[in-house]
């Protein structure tokens, strides 16, 4: 796992065990490189995901790239990461479990609309204004990149 600091390949884990959610494992680790400490999470995938977007075209769903987005629209909220992780991880299970492994990302922009709506409205209204921008040009890297974390003071 590549440090997410300094970019040394060479990490070591300090402790695993599982997490909140119980379909994950919480991994703290180490960078002996900069002294960089992170935490990740290991899932298990229980099946591939493909996101067809409204213009027909299909890519693999990247789960770390909807996290991203979900990350941004709640920073500085005042929510315990472990949900966040949580609530990711619940949106993932929905996806799989729709019975189908191609999933309209429109879809997908629904059910983390209707989860961050259930959670956090400042979350939610961040998400959904930037969103329904994005309903048309269905671009997710654009999307995200539009979704710019707001500007607040350090607390
Ligand atoms: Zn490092």
């Amino acid at each position: 796992m590549r440090c997410p600091f300094c970019g040394n390949v060479d990490t070591q884990v300090k402790d695993s065990r599982p997490a909140e959610d119980h379909v994950s494992i919480r991994r703290r680790r180490f960078c002996p490189a900069c002294g960089g400490r992170f935490t990740t999470y290991e899932r298990v995938q229980l099946r591939d995901l493909v996101v067809v977007k409204s213009s027909g075209k299909r890519e693999p769903f990247d789960r770390d790239k909807m996290e991203r987005s979900i990350r941004i629209a709640m920073q500085k909220r005042p929510i315990e990461p472990e949900r966040i992780e949580q609530m990711i991880s619940g949106i993932v299970r929905r996806l799989e479990s729709m019975g189908d492994t191609d999933v309209p990302s429109r879809v997908i922009g629904e059910i983390v609309m209707e989860t961050l709506a259930r959670i956090d409205t400042v979350a939610y209204v961040r998400f959904a204004s930037v969103y329904k921008n994005f309903q048309a040009a269905d671009d997710f890297d654009k999307f995200v990149s539009e979704l710019r974390p707001p500007v607040l003071p350090d607390d």
